[in-house]
């Protein structure tokens, strides 16, 4: 089938539905969604968004704690931005149904909690779920919007990019790439239609899948920075990866976080033999930064060889934990831990992408029509670390400028035709007489072994070997994908390997290039921060060399 719409928006996190519920005021928008509308990674949010409202915070305060953390990567100009218009986002979301935790009855009487990295308390939260109540808000909101349709269990495979040339004579002297909407599959009836849109926003959340542990839900598997690597964009900066120090391990327990606030009650982090380690590592011992202790919590793991290291607050009193951390206390306990009696197994967990698709201010990536939001943006906020709590933020921020941006341009984009997509000219087609194969394997083993290189070779604390051991593999298992794809039916298990394959593959590239540590980027082969060679940003596109800026 063909749809048309104005705007097209693939992800229901908040990106795509705060875009979306703008954008409805000048045009028609559909918003696909890999899964439930509510599986997102905003849905799991728990701390909250930054905001300096604080009477004794400034603007001037949270930019800086945000350039600290980003390690001479973050752009000024856009920390600027997206800090001064914090507020006014925020009473957006609040007129959309978001209930905020508050102090008093003025408009910005927040409550304000404070996280790591933030020298004022300018957290503002819903309780310890402020991912839930702004995801069920914006999506009741949406939901009751005309001119928004929301397709569920619809996966975007790939864009549709129209190639525009300029001539001179009879040569092609530039080739210009435009955007004019994607190609989604619907899983119910397995059927691929074109969804045409003048505008199409990438809101597709980020890629924690890509390792083995993660504190993301399952849809994080990066498609948008696939698809728009495919389709010939620039990515940028994609070896910050933000690991959380605590994840629970458990079998049974898929990504949930242990929060910080455990090691600020007093929570010790020990060995398999009960054994602090953490004055090893910082003055600060188990209340250094996240990266300090993610990382000496993989040093701790790498030497051992044990899966997994232990919080243990036994110290508290069962009726402190049960108060105090109600969610986690009864989340352990439905595991069989005991935390008041059994320190807590846990594992650093890949968290946040900090680098994605290169966008500018207005959200607009290196092709035309084509916008990126969101955890899949790389927009210059966070630089080489994000800072806690501003990805929501920035998620809003960019929501507004892209907004701004498609309402400046729409009347004209309605002038142009949508281009004839015959499907059996896409590699989604399958004709009836093709024989497929039914082996599914290579897709199961193929997603275990990415996760466990990535995790092993590229986690948190890396090594020139591992990373050229780590390319090597994903040069063979991109080779089987391709190879076998072609053959097997469509179906969003292999769609997200081929996409998982391809991120890995690229943050392998860009933290081979780095060859210093920053950030989120540790290499013990080259320790040091070197500003002289890189502070610059690691720029990869499909057609383009690297670039450096
Ligand atoms: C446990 C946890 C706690 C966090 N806590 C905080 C916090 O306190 N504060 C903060 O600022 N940040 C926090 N973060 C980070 C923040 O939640 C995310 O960065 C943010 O929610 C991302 O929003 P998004 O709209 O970009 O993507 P998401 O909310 O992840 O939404 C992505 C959407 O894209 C869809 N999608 C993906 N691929 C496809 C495809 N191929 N086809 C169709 N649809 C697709 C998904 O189904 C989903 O609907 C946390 C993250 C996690 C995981």
């Amino acid at each position: 089938m063909e749809f048309q719409f104005d705007f097209l928006v693939i992800g229901s996190g908040i990106a795509g539905l705060s875009f979306a519920l703008k954008a409805s005021s000048v045009g028609t928008v559909a918003i696909v969604t890999k899964k439930d509308k509510l599986e997102t990674s905003t849905n799991y949010a728990q701390g909250g968004i930054a905001s300096a409202i604080g009477k004794d915070d400034s603007f001037e305060n949270h930019i800086n704690d945000t350039l600290a953390a980003g390690d001479g990567l973050c752009k000024k100009e856009i920390v600027e931005m997206v800090v001064r218009s914090a507020p006014e986002r925020l009473l957006e979301l609040v007129e959309w149904g978001v209930e905020f935790n508050r102090r008093g009855d003025g408009p910005l009487d927040f409550d304000l909690g404070r996280e790591g990295g933030h020298s004022k308390n300018r957290i503002v939260h819903a309780k310890d779920m402020t991912g839930r109540a702004i995801e069920s808000a914006l999506i009741s909101a949406a939901e009751k919007n005309p001119r928004i349709r929301i397709f569920e269990n619809h996966f975007a495979l790939d864009l549709l990019i129209e190639y525009e040339g300029t001539k001179v004579g009879s040569y092609v002297t530039s080739q210009k790439k435009v955007c004019k909407g994607a190609l989604i599959f619907e899983k119910e009836t397995a059927e691929v239609h074109s969804f045409f849109a003048h505008a199409t926003v990438l809101c597709t959340g980020g890629a924690g899948k890509v390792y083995l542990y993660t504190s993301n839900p399952d849809v994080a598997t990066g498609d948008g920075l696939a698809m728009a690597f495919r389709a010939g964009a620039k990515l940028a900066n994609l070896e910050f990866v933000q690991f959380h120090p605590t994840c629970l391990f458990h079998p049974k327990a898929k990504n949930f976080l242990i929060s910080e606030a455990v090691r600020g009650e007093g929570g010790k982090l020990v060995d398999s033999k009960g054994r602090p380690f953490m004055h090893k590592y910082h003055p600060l011992g188990d209340l250094a930064c996240r990266d300090v202790v993610a990382r000496a919590i993989d040093t701790e793991m790498k030497n051992s060889g044990d899966d997994c290291v232990f919080l243990d607050i036994t110290h508290k009193s069962r009726s402190f934990l049960q108060e105090r951390f109600p969610h986690i206390y009864e989340k352990c306990l439905s595991l069989g831990i005991d935390m008041a009696k059994d320190p807590i197994p846990v594992v650093p967990a890949a968290h946040y992408m900090c680098g994605g698709i290169l966008t500018d201010k207005w959200a607009r990536s290196s092709i035309d029509n084509l916008y990126a939001i969101g955890e899949c943006a790389c927009t210059g906020l966070h630089g080489a670390n994000r800072l806690a709590s501003n990805s929501l933020l920035e998620a809003v921020v960019f929501s507004h400028q892209a907004y701004l941006d498609v309402k400046r341009n729409i009347e004209s984009w309605r002038k142009d035709s949508f281009p004839e997509v015959p499907l059996s000219a896409t590699p989604y087609y399958r004709s009836s007489t093709q024989k497929e194969q039914s082996e599914m394997v290579f897709i199961a083993h193929n997603w275990d072994v990415i996760r466990k290189i990535m995790w092993n070779y590229v986690g948190i604390v890396r090594r020139d070997k591992r990373l050229s051991l780590a390319k090597n593999h994903l040069v063979q298992i991109r080779q089987e994908i391709n190879e076998h794809m072609p053959n097997i039916p469509l179906n969003t298990d292999a769609m997200e390997l081929k996409n998982l394959a391809i991120v890995a593959d690229l943050i392998i590239r860009c933290a081979i290039a780095r060859k210093e540590s920053r950030g989120l980027h540790y290499n013990v082969d080259h320790p040091k921060r070197d500003d002289e060679h890189w502070k610059h940003n690691t720029i990869l596109s499909l057609d383009n060399e690297w670039e450096f800026k």
